[in-house]
């Protein structure tokens, strides 16, 4: 039994603050929320961590984010690249060469980070070479995660062919990733790199396993274009008349959608991750059609994601959280449309409730598993506190505050250190992965000056 003593940001559903609040951990699970006199008092032998002036909030969750194929080259692709030239000269041909000892080094690494950031879920976007040996990152270091593996027919590249092999695929990365943090999904690239048989049939196969699905679509004009060409329908009307959207599917990214994706997307209930982040570096066009502002204003389902380290970089939720808020300002040239609360509850309860974990994360209830964030008050940026923690949190902090968390009642970082890997000692094994697989793949060791 542990007691987490601080302000509680609960996002439960009358979305209370408790001032010098505390949480009751036991086992795996919130036992009890409320104010530190009221627990302390009915629980005398817990043991304490925290005090009056910590900020506890529940785990933040992200939606997208590739745990392979960009950790051991981060923030190694230029940025100055055209559109797509970064994805198949330098991202397919990186991921190709990923044996599973990168893959399980390259996960440690990001989900080393992203706990470090208070980032306890993560949903990885779809291009696992060796979903087994990320599961294992994720259970070694005590993250949340839901991982699939790569999955595509139409182009030719690593793990590409026919839909019985890559169906086959899918159904033994289902089978094989389990454990108390882990689960699966199916997973495709997306984009227009998958036939409508095997959208169709990945689609059957979520939906007879109950699992959740992903694929990418139109973070840039290049999908609108491809499937016109090729059904003369825009994307999300086409795979509307194949039957495939809705509850179970996360589509990430859907920046460019027209009107009709709209409706097509709040009518399925059809949820989307957006990175916003991504879509600055790579020059998306986020800042002209921040369409997920539309469907968050008529009640569509809605996650934030990090991405990857060579599309927004770094792992950090409130960064991402702050960055959508000042996004819908500006899109509307309107303040009051959209603020740090609306932001932070994307990052927490209603990014449980896109991606279908709402029952069990997202918000500091009893019952729900004990995924908690503190934040250290005492740096800095917090220097005095603002009498409002959430608008604070967002527009004057990041990740860097974070200095424990926990992950379904266990502590996987505590005095801003990661407990279960001993990451600075991954330092050398990083830089030689990563040149090992530069080599292999023939990418170029890049420096403007
Ligand atoms: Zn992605």
């Amino acid at each position: 039994m542990t007691i987490v003593r601080g302000a509680v940001i609960t996002m439960d559903p009358d979305r209370r603050i408790i001032d010098d609040g505390a949480v009751l951990i036991t086992d795996d699970t919130i036992a009890a929320v409320g104010t530190f006199a009221e627990i302390r008092t009915a629980h005398p032998d817990a043991a304490v961590v925290g005090g009056p002036g910590d900020l506890v909030a529940p785990g933040y969750i992200n939606g997208h984010q590739h745990l392979t194929g960009d950790r051991l080259i981060q923030s190694s692709i230029p940025d100055d690249l055209a559109p797509g030239e970064a994805i198949f000269t330098w991202v397919v041909p990186v991921h190709a060469e990923h044996t599973g000892d990168d893959d399980e080094l390259s996960a440690t690494l990001t989900l080393a980070e992203s706990l470090r950031n208070g980032m306890t879920t993560t949903f990885e976007a779809g291009t696992v070479a060796h979903p087994d040996r990320v599961a294992k990152a994720a259970e070694t270091i005590g993250a949340r995660l839901t991982v699939g593996t790569w999955g595509w027919d139409v182009e030719q590249g690593p793990f590409a062919g026919p839909v019985d092999e890559v169906l086959d695929r899918q159904r033994r990365a289902l089978d094989l990733v389990t454990g108390p943090l882990v689960s699966s999904w199916v997973s495709l690239v997306g984009h227009d790199l998958m036939s409508d048989e095997l959208v169709v049939a990945a689609t059957e196969l979520a939906r007879e396993r109950g699992v959740a699905m992903t694929f990418h679509l139109s973070p840039s004009t290049s999908d609108t274009e491809s499937y016109r060409a090729r059904t003369n329908q825009a994307p999300l009307v086409h795979l509307d008349g194949l039957g495939v959207l809705g509850p179970h599917l996360a589509i990430g990214h859907g920046v460019h959608i027209d009107d009709a994706e709209v409706e097509i997307l709040l009518r399925t209930q059809t949820a989307v991750v957006s990175c916003p982040w991504a879509y600055l570096r790579l020059g998306q066009g986020i800042s002209h059609r921040f369409r997920h502002l539309d469907l968050w204003k008529r009640g569509g389902r809605v996650a934030l994601g990090c991405d990857a380290e060579n599309a927004g970089d770094m792992v950090d939720g409130i960064r991402t959280a702050a960055l959508f808020a000042g996004l819908a300002k500006e899109r509307d040239l309107d303040p009051t449309v959209f603020g740090a609360h609306d932001a932070f509850e994307l990052l927490t309860i209603k990014g449980a409730e896109a991606l279908g974990i709402a029952d069990r994360v997202g918000s500091i209830e009893v019952g729900k598993q004990a995924d908690l964030v503190v934040h250290d008050r005492t740096r800095v940026e917090w220097i005095p506190p603002s009498p409002d923690p959430v608008l604070q949190l967002v527009w004057g902090s990041d990740g860097r505050s974070v200095r424990d968390v926990w992950v379904a009642g266990a502590r996987v970082v505590a005095d801003a250190e990661v407990v279960n890997v001993d990451v600075p000692a991954l330092l050398e094994s990083a830089i030689a992965a990563g040149q090992g697989l530069r080599t292999r793949s023939g990418i170029p060791n890049a420096r403007r000056w």
